[in-house]
């Protein structure tokens, strides 16, 4: 007897093949459609009172939007009103201002960038 059986008291569950690496979630930005999984989205979140703000640790209760790194999504969102429809929520004047002043923080787009998601998006001529 070499097979090793799974220990059912074991805390972690192995399965004998691991060819499957634990599903990631897609994230979305709510702003460019891009899915962000390499790069790092930044999560917004509204909680149980409706206060939005930013996420970073992404481990905060309540809804969660998503946003790129880059300031260019979060005007978008804010301007559009992108993010309330995401979050299904208002936001508040004190809580745009906290979001805007986080974005600041963030860098902008590069050209490049944007050119290659114009061409990924763009696929009619
Ligand atoms: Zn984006």
């Amino acid at each position: 007897m070499t097979e090793p059986e799974l220990k059912t008291q074991n805390s972690k569950l192995k399965t004998r093949k691991q060819q499957r690496p634990k599903h990631v979630p897609q994230r979305t930005c709510v702003a460019c459609r891009t899915t962000g999984a390499k790069r790092g989205l930044v999560r917004v979140v509204r909680d149980a009172e409706g206060r939005v703000e930013v996420d970073e640790t992404g481990k905060k209760p309540g809804r969660g939007a998503y946003l790129c790194r880059a300031q260019d999504c979060w005007d978008a969102a804010l301007k559009r009103k992108t993010l309330e429809y995401a979050l299904k929520t208002p936001i508040t004047v004190d809580d745009k201002a906290a979001l805007q002043a986080f974005a600041a923080t963030l860098p902008t787009r590069t050209e490049e960038e944007k050119k290659e998601e114009l061409l990924s998006t763009t696929t009619e001529s």
